[in-house]
């Protein structure tokens, strides 16, 4: 999970946003039994919240509509707060596995939430186990501690195959820091790898920022920062 930043609402959501909730909370009181959003107002908001992670799950970063589908998380879920259904900051881009693995679980705010906090402040990565974790730096503050594995356990942030891919993801980049660390001049081919790696589109940009920082390149990592921001 990484921070991503999140522009102003779209017109076309401040156009329609109204009715679509409307259409969903009346359907909570009168019971009908209809999908929360209509498959336009769907096809519209994909478009949007895709944009906003570029293309990837806002939560594990698994890339969407090649790993998995793509679905849309609602951050307070749209049962517990029908009232923010089509709310542009309630709504980030989310695979199936880790939608479903939250639910309808009413956190009161708790989980993370990546468009207004810096997960990379926060989450630390096991080397062992590629497993996620409190930040050391939490270790003063239990509270934000309990956040982070909260948000760990409700989108299923440790299931084995992410976990998996996080080790698969170190070793990568870990063996790129030994080959430019053995080069004088940066070969074409570390040139070319090290331009994979930053593409805003790559998977596990978290463990990406990690393992550079990490292996003494921070300023590497920022690169990525801005990289995925647009700014360079
Ligand atoms: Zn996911």
């Amino acid at each position: 999970m990484i921070q991503l930043v999140r522009p102003t609402e779209p017109e076309s959501l401040t156009r329609f946003r109204a009715r679509w909730t409307t259409r969903w909370t009346d359907s909570l009181r009168d019971g009908s039994r209809i999908d929360w959003a209509t498959p336009s107002a769907k096809r519209i908001l994909r478009g949007l919240l895709l944009a906003l992670s570029r293309g990837k799950c806002a939560f594990c970063e698994g890339i969407l509509r090649l790993t998995s589908s793509d679905e849309i998380e609602h951050y307070h879920a749209k049962t517990v707060r029908p009232e923010l259904v089509f709310d542009w900051p309630n709504l980030f881009p989310a695979c199936g596995i880790c939608n479903r693995s939250k639910g309808d679980l009413d956190h009161q705010g708790r989980l993370l939430k990546p468009d207004t906090e810096n997960p990379e402040l926060l989450l630390w990565l096991n080397p062992d186990t590629g497993e996620l974790q409190p930040h050391p730096a939490l270790d003063a503050e239990p509270e934000q501690a309990r956040r982070v594995k909260e948000t760990i356990e409700a989108y299923g942030l440790q299931r084995g195959a992410l976990c998996a891919q996080r080790i698969e993801m170190m070793d990568e980049v870990n063996r790129w820091l030994r080959r430019i660390d053995n080069q004088a001049d940066i070969s074409q081919e570390c040139r070319e790898e090290w331009e994979k790696l930053i593409h805003p589109s790559r998977t596990l940009k978290f463990v990406i920022r990690h393992v550079l920082t990490l292996g003494g390149q921070p300023q590497l990592a920022e690169i990525d920062r801005q990289r995925f921001r647009g700014q360079v």
